[in-house]
C-alpha cells in the first residue's frame, strides 16, 4: 500500500527505490524484503530488441495510472502479439508495442519496451474524464484469462513491480486499475451510448493480493454521465458485496444465451464477428455477422449456445465437431477445457508422444503446441489379442467420439479408422465418461 509522496521527486529514481524499499523491510505493508526487490527487479528479462521495428517510440510527457490487463493467451504468443502487434481477421495488423511489461504465470517478468514510452495497451478508455488512457499509463500484462485463477507467482512479480512503478511515478493505489474498469464501448444493440464494459479485462485481478489497497469506490464516469454503466461491472468494482462478486470473477461463463447473459457479455466485441457462431436450440447455426439481418439481437432464443473463433470454410461458418482439440497459438487447453484442464478425465497427448491426465498438468500454460486433448473421457482400455475394440466399446468402436491412440504417437476417432484388425501394439481407447454408466 502506498501515499503519494510529494517530495520524491527531490532525489534520485535508484535512491528513491531503495529508500522506498527500505521502508518496507520494516514497514507493516510489504510481504518482501529489499533484496526480494533487487533480486525482482535483477530477474526481469529484456525483451526490448523484440519490438517491431514499425513501432514508433514516443515519450509520454505524463504518467498518471498504472493499468492491469489479462492476456487472454498463453505466455509465447503473448511476447509475440505485445511485441510485434496483433492481426485481425480483417488483415490489419498493429505495430507492436502493446505492454510496456509481461508477468508469465510463473511470475517472469518481461520488460517489452523503455517504460518512458507511450504503449498501445488500453484502446477506447477513458478515467476521470480523460480519454486515451494508453498516453498517460503504464501498461503490464498478465499471462492468463479473465476468467481463470492468476498465480501466486504473479501476485507476487505485480506486488514488487507496481510498488516500484508507484515510487518512480508518485502515484497511490487509487492509480492502479484494471483495463475493464477503464475501457469503454461505442453504442451497440444492448447500450444506446457509449458505455462501459467492452472489456473484461483483469476483471479477477484481486488487489490486495498484489498489497494493494482499494480504487475509488464508485466509477467517475458513470457518476458524471458521461458512459452507462455495465451492470456485471458496476456489480464487481463497486457493488455493495464485494465477496459475491469475487467468487463471480473466476467463476466459469456460460456460452448460453438467457435473460441475464446476452451476446454482449458472453462473447464481448466479438459478437458480431463472421467467426463467432451462434448454435440455435433448433440445431440452426448462424455466424454473428448474420444475427441482425435474420433473427435480430434481442430475439436470439433462450439457450443458444456461443461459440468463438469456429473455422470458415467456403464462407460458411463451420462447428468444430471432432472431441480431439489442439493446442495452438491462439487456443490453450484453459480456452480448451476451462477449469476443466486439470481434471482426471482430461488427457493430454503431447507431441513426445507422452500422455498426462489433467492431474499431472501444474498449469495450462505449461503444455507445447500441438499437443492433442479430450475433456470429459474415462481411460485408457488397452487393446489386446484377447479384448478387442469391439469388446471395449461395443457397437461404439467406430463411432466420432470414440478415441483410440495408437502408438507411437497418432489420435484418432472411431470414424477415421478404417481396419480395426491391424491396429499397433499397445493401441488404447478413450471413452467418453457419459457413456459410461
Ligand atoms: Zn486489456
Amino acid at each position: 500500500m502506498k501515499q503519494n509522496t510529494g517530495y520524491a521527486w527531490l532525489i534520485p529514481v535508484w535512491a528513491l527505490v531503495i529508500f522506498v524499499t527500505g521502508l518496507f523491510v520494516t514497514g507493516a505493508c510489504s510481504a518482501y524484503s529489499r533484496s526480494d526487490y533487487q533480486q525482482f527487479q535483477n530477474a526481469i528479462i529484456d525483451h526490448r530488441n523484440r519490438l517491431n521495428k514499425k513501432f514508433k517510440k514516443i515519450r509520454r510527457t505524463e504518467t498518471r495510472y498504472i493499468i492491469v490487463h489479462t492476456s487472454e493467451l498463453g505466455l509465447s504468443t503473448t511476447l509475440r502479439v505485445v511485441s510485434k502487434g496483433k492481426q485481425f481477421k480483417s488483415g490489419h495488423r498493429t505495430p507492436g508495442g502493446h505492454a510496456h511489461y509481461v508477468i508469465a504465470r510463473s511470475g517472469h517478468t518481461y520488460r517489452i519496451m523503455d517504460k518512458q514510452y507511450r504503449a498501445d495497451h488500453a484502446g477506447l478508455s477513458m478515467w476521470q474524464g480523460k480519454q486515451d488512457v494508453s498516453s498517460v499509463s503504464i501498461g503490464i500484462e498478465l499471462v492468463g484469462y479473465h476468467s481463470a485463477p492468476l498465480t501466486e507467482q504473479q501476485y507476487r512479480s505485480a506486488a514488487m513491480l507496481i510498488d516500484i512503478l508507484q515510487s518512480v511515478y508518485h502515484l497511490d493505489d487509487t492509480a492502479v486499475l484494471t483495463h475493464s474498469q477503464i475501457a469503454f464501448g461505442r453504442p451497440n444493440p444492448w447500450f444506446p451510448k457509449d458505455h462501459r464494459g467492452r472489456k473484461r479485462c483483469a476483471k479477477n485481478f484481486d488487489r490486495s493480493r498484489a498489497g494493494l489497497g482499494p480504487t475509488l469506490d464508485f466509477d467517475p464516469d458513470v457518476r458524471t454521465e458521461r458512459l452507462l454503466p455495465d451492470p456485471y461491472l458496476a456489480k464487481l468494482f463497486y457493488g455493495k458485496q464485494p465477496a459475491v462478486a469475487k467468487v463471480a470473477a473466476t467463476a466459469p461463463v456460460s456460452n448460453l444465451i438467457s435473460k441475464n447473459n446476452s451476446a454482449w457479455s458472453i462473447a464481448g466485441e466479438d459478437y458480431d464477428s463472421r467467426t463467432t457462431a451462434y448454435v440455435l436450440p433448433n440445431g440452426r447455426i448462424l455466424a454473428g455477422n448474420q444475427i441482425k439481418d435474420t433473427i435480430g439481437w434481442h430475439l436470439l432464443p433462450v439457450n443458444t449456445k456461443v461459440l468463438l473463433d469456429q473455422k470458415i470454410e467456403k464462407d460458411h461458418i463451420q462447428i468444430s465437431q471432432t472431441p480431439v482439440k489442439v493446442i495452438t497459438d491462439r487456443m490453450t487447453a484453459w480456452s480448451h477445457a476451462g477449469p476443466a484442464y486439470r481434471f482426471d478425465s482430461t488427457i493430454y497427448f503431447l507431441p513426445s508422444g507422452m500422455i498426462y491426465s489433467g492431474s499431472r498438468i501444474p498449469d495450462w500454460d505449461d503444455l507445447p503446441q500441438k499437443t492433442q486433448l479430450i475433456i470429459g473421457y474415462q481411460g485408457p482400455f488397452l487393446i489386446t489379442d484377447a479384448m478387442t475394440a469391439y469388446g471395449i466399446a461395443g457397437q461404439k468402436y467406430k463411432d466420432p467420439d470414440t478415441v483410440y491412440f495408437l502408438p507411437p504417437g497418432h489420435v484418432k476417432t472411431g470414424n477415421t479408422i478404417t481396419d480395426f484388425s491391424n491396429l499397433p501394439e499397445g493401441t488404447r481407447v478413450y471413452l467418453p465418461l457419459d457413456d459410461i454408466g
